[in-house]
């Protein structure tokens, strides 16, 4: 068993929380025992101990720690963990720079413990839809607009915080290189507009947006024109699955821990991850030139 604790008790701190407490009977997930939570303020969460960074970094009890805080501390708890030796499992992205990723990742191996990036967007039934559609198509070119409400603080800029959007980009269409990429930011109305131009391994382009602001509505609009057909809508799943997507990438991180996922699977993985980072980097740095 690995003993495990949640830092940062919000949307995302709460599921884990619950799923580690209900593991899905019979996986990996099952392999990890909530031994408490880390939270600024005073909770009271169904018995869980709570306790402070100092106390989890340095109990012998607890092996692993799930960051589930915003964005821009991540960086610094997955450091701390990772030095303490323990395994980590953090809430995309796992940092705001691509340098500071390498760093923690090359940490992770000197340590020897496991470091996993959480990628719900992966495990929906959309995304599943649409790697099925576009397997084997030629794409000539593409745009993947999302939208949503204003950026809540603390969750850094929109390339790093939209990084389920790029990682959709590149597991369906390869590694990408960024072309240009411009910002329009109206902070005082919580309103911001990224727009990147990526290219595609054979120069194809791709335009990836997050739009941000009041009242707009969560969603991704698709348009990815193939040599024989385009695809404009992916169909609203017909329903949620069984097992939820923090529960499903629980599992993966258990069956990681102990030992049961390949070699080449953790490589592809690592490969993908920085190189998601390393766009968002490439985009945040135009965007401010
Ligand atoms: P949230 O704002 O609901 O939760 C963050 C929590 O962390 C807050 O409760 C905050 O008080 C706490 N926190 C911040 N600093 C802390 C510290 N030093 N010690 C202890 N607690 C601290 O945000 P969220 O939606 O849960 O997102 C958290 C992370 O999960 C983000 O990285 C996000 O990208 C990722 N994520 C969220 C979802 C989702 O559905 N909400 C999905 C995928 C990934």
């Amino acid at each position: 068993m690995f003993g495990a604790v949640v830092v940062g008790l919000g949307v995302a701190g709460s599921v884990r929380v619950r799923d580690m407490l209900a593991p899905l009977p019979g996986s990996a997930a099952e392999k990890l025992a909530l031994k408490g939570f880390v939270s600024r303020r005073t909770l009271e969460q169904g018995g869980v101990e709570q306790v402070s960074v100092s106390d989890a970094l340095s109990r012998d009890d607890i092996a692993a720690a799930f960051v589930c805080t915003e964005n821009e501390s991540h960086e610094e708890t997955v450091r701390q963990f990772l030095e303490a030796g323990k395994h980590v499992c953090v809430e995309y992205p796992m940092t705001l720079n691509y340098k500071a990723a390498v760093d923690l990742w090359d940490l992770a191996e000197e340590k020897g413990v496991v470091l996993h990036e959480e990628h719900i967007e992966l495990l929906t039934a959309d995304f599943k839809w649409l790697k099925e559609k576009v397997e084997g198509q030629k794409l000539q070119e593409g745009t993947l607009h999302f939208t949503g409400g204003s950026l809540k603080p603390r969750f850094g800029f929109l390339a790093f915080s939209g990084i389920a959007r790029l990682t959709w980009l590149v597991e369906l269409f390869g590694e990408l290189s960024v072309n240009k990429a411009t910002l329009e930011d109206d902070q005082s109305n919580g309103y911001s507009k990224m727009t990147a131009h990526l290219l595609t391994a054979d120069h194809r382009p791709l335009t990836w947006i997050e739009e941000r602001g009041p009242g707009l509505p969560r969603a991704k609009n698709v348009h990815f024109k193939f040599d024989s057909f385009t695809l404009t809508e992916v169909p609203a799943p017909a329903s949620r699955g069984a097992v939820g997507l923090f529960m499903q990438d629980l599992v993966l991180f258990g069956a990681k821990l102990e030992g049961h996922v390949p070699r080449a699977t953790l490589q592809t993985e690592k490969t993908r991850i920085l190189h998601c980072l390393s766009l968002a980097q490439r985009i945040q740095d135009l965007c401010q030139e």
